[in-house]
């Protein structure tokens, strides 16, 4: 009895030694995000030190969420909550935050992170704010995430968040930083590559998505579908986008996979282009699973019409 007591104590040595040493004693930091953008980011920087669950899934429009009792059970738990910011999720995520009762997740709190504070945002409005006239974008462009260039700024705004919330592993989130800037920097060279005869194309775009995607990447949008951001097509709008479209010879019209593709069709019809449903968001479809992943998706998918809009 005394030698089985002996090697339980040593067993029991053992286990809360190693456990202690290694690090595995810490509880991983729980991150919930509104977006799957968001989330594939925070996987990259966070590694096995978080947990990351999406609110929206990368398929719908994230600017209307249907809110459900799941998401604030979600917030009630969650560590960190990380926003898109620039009213995105204004129609659909500060009743969930304040009902979740999480007072480390509220606006202000320590765990609250918007991740468009360090981000460069477009469209920012120099006049009176027209969200009265429904625009949903009144704080700038939301979409800005559709630029290596913030992806990165997202990713170091999260470092730093982590940082803040598990000093131990500080330098294990920046060398996971460290590593995404290294692969996003090679990527965007090969994706600046695949675009770069095509500098200047003139496009139409669905909603207004694709600014910062557009600017990185040398596109000219020259209209949209939607008559403002958020305001469905009317018959009035789509007559003077076809006119534009045919005297600016524009042959593609890129659109969100949530949005009808009734006047899409319609307006390619009249104007001989061609609509190509690109993913504004990581979870879009099952095998786009990160950011990276997102740029491939949308660049290959662009460069092929373009090719064949060309070829025709
Ligand atoms: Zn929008």
């Amino acid at each position: 009895m005394l030698r089985m007591n002996g090697i339980g104590r040593m067993v029991v040595a053992a286990l809360v030694g190693g456990a202690l040493s290694a690090g595995e004693a810490r509880a991983a930091i729980k991150v919930v995000t509104t977006t799957e953008d968001l989330a594939a980011l925070a996987r990259e920087i966070g590694g096995d030190r978080v947990e990351v669950e999406a609110i929206a899934r990368g398929f719908q429009d994230p600017h209307f969420v249907e809110a459900k009792p799941s998401f604030i059970l979600k917030l009630y738990s969650a560590d960190l909550l990380v926003v898109v910011g620039r009213e995105l999720e204004v129609a659909w995520l500060p009743p969930l935050i304040t009902q979740s009762r999480n007072g480390k997740i509220q606006p202000g709190g320590p765990g609250y992170l918007d991740a468009s504070l360090t981000a460069s945002i477009l469209d920012i409005p120099t006049g009176q704010i027209t969200r009265a006239m429904g625009d949903v974008h009144p704080l700038g462009n939301p979409h800005y995430w559709l630029d290596p260039d913030n992806g990165l700024a997202m990713a170091k705004a999260l470092q730093r968040k982590l940082t803040e919330l598990s000093a131990a592993d500080a330098g294990y989130f920046a060398a996971r930083y460290t590593d995404f800037a290294s692969r996003v920097a090679a990527a965007k060279a090969r994706w600046q590559a695949a675009l770069a005869p095509y500098r200047g194309l003139k496009v139409v775009t669905y909603h207004r998505s694709w600014p910062n995607f557009a600017d990185e990447f040398g596109l000219d949008v020259v209209g949209y579908v939607e008559p403002k951001p958020g305001i469905p097509p009317s018959p009035a709008h789509t007559l003077a986008l076809i006119e534009e479209m045919k005297r600016q010879n524009v042959k593609l019209i890129l659109m969100e996979p949530y949005f009808d593709q009734q006047t899409p069709d319609a307006i390619a019809r009249r104007t001989g282009a061609r609509v190509v449903v690109m993913l504004p968001s990581v979870g879009g479809t099952k095998d786009v699973k990160t950011y990276i992943d997102l740029f491939d998706h949308d660049i290959s998918l662009l460069t092929s019409a373009i090719v064949e809009t060309a070829s025709k």
